[in-house]
């Protein structure tokens, strides 16, 4: 069985509202979006400007993908039921989101994520889209959690196909690690300092990071520094 063409798997909305977790901060200890642990496994300070200072929520490239008319239409399901647009959540590991799209037969679960611009291998899961896969992991963990099913393993929708890979208890404690040094850096307001690389030249974050410089700083006084510089300029 194949999936019909239907609307894109997840709206604009919905990615603001994974990401409007500012409101709840700082005080009561809310959740976290996975899409933050995420970027925060890309870059962690990449996380960190998004978390204080948040310049833009919805990226020219989220944005882009969106347009793309039904980006699981590769997904061949098979006996698998889909359910789309899931929201899942985490108390333990602190997230929470709406994942693309789940597998579901009887209590087990795979989670769909879809990367309709993006080539997509085993290899390259393993290497330079390690955070899709931690991603992927953190989705479905939190489905694990809040909807009592059993996480068997991520399916990742690329632009040049599909690509299914298990998730080892190794991925496990990769994203539970990924999860207390994300919020370690959200409580303590540390600036977990840059990772440079080639991709640095589109980063919406690049002029702050440079002008935060290369070395870990501690507490917001840089925003502060950054706010005065650009008042006076
Ligand atoms: S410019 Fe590079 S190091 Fe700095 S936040 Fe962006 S991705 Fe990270």
């Amino acid at each position: 069985m194949r999936l019909g063409r239907s609307k894109a798997h997840k709206t604009e909305i919905q990615i603001l509202l994974e990401m409007n977790f500012q409101a709840k901060w700082p005080g009561e200890r809310g959740l976290l979006p996975v899409r933050l642990l995420k970027e925060y496994a890309y870059c962690p300070r990449y996380a960190y400007f998004q978390v204080f200072l948040a310049r833009s929520y919805v990226t020219c490239s989220m944005r882009a993908a969106l347009e793309v008319e039904d980006p699981l239409a590769r997904l061949d399901p098979d006996s698998w039921r889909v359910e789309r647009g899931v929201y899942v959540a985490s108390r333990r590991l602190g997230l929470h989101g709406f994942v693309d799209a789940l597998l579901v037969r009887g209590r087990l679960v795979k989670v769909v994520e879809a990367k309709a611009l993006t080539r997509v291998s085993s290899r390259a899961l393993r290497g330079r889209l390690r955070h899709v896969m931690a991603q992927a992991g953190a989705y479905g963990m939190c489905a694990e959690e809040s909807l009592g099913l059993t996480l068997t393993g991520v399916v990742i929708v690329g632009s040049n196909g599909v690509v299914e890979e298990k998730v080892t208890p190794a991925h496990r404690r990769y994203v539970e690690s990924l999860a207390r040094g994300l919020w370690r850096m959200v409580i303590r307001e540390e600036d977990p300092g840059p990772r440079p690389r080639r991709e640095c030249g589109y980063c919406v974050y690049g002029d702050v990071c440079r002008a935060v410089g290369l070395r870990p700083s501690s507490g917001l006084g840089w925003l502060a520094r950054l706010h005065a510089s650009s008042s006076s300029s």
